[in-house]
């Protein structure tokens, strides 16, 4: 896929603070993180959104979880808890066509916001 920025960080061709580099996924922090700790694990295999999934492309998605909780493990954010989250399409907030998992976490007194 040409022209997508997370297919660019996964073949390091554009920088990204990567935490974790996997078979199958790629995880690094958001550059514009909306909590205290904020990582989008992504798959290596471009895949637009969980609306253009097709049916091989279910396992990608346990992959993604797995990767975030060992990153939330890792980390240690798993102690008080985290969201993951994700984005499906404009109307649901998301702006980058390569499917990603957000793992938000790290909040004070553990009272994550109601939205993200
Ligand atoms: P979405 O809204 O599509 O679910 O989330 C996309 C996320 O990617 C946003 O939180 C945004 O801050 C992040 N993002 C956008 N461009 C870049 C980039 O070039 N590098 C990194 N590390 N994150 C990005
Ligand atoms: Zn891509």
């Amino acid at each position: 896929m040409t022209n997508c920025i997370f297919c660019s960080i996964v073949k390091g061709e554009r920088q990204a603070d990567i935490v974790a580099s996997k078979e199958e996924c790629v995880a690094f922090k958001d550059i514009q993180p909306k909590a205290p700790f904020h990582i989008l694990v992504v798959p290596r295999k471009h895949v637009a959104s969980v609306a253009e999934m097709e049916d091989g492309d279910a396992p990608l998605i346990g992959q993604l979880i797995r990767c975030a909780k060992v990153i939330a493990e890792e980390s240690g954010i798993d102690k008080t808890g985290y969201k993951l989250v994700f984005n499906v399409g404009r109307g649901g907030g998301q702006i980058i066509d390569h499917i990603h998992l957000h793992l938000l976490g790290g909040w004070n007194n553990n009272e994550p916001p109601a939205n993200i």
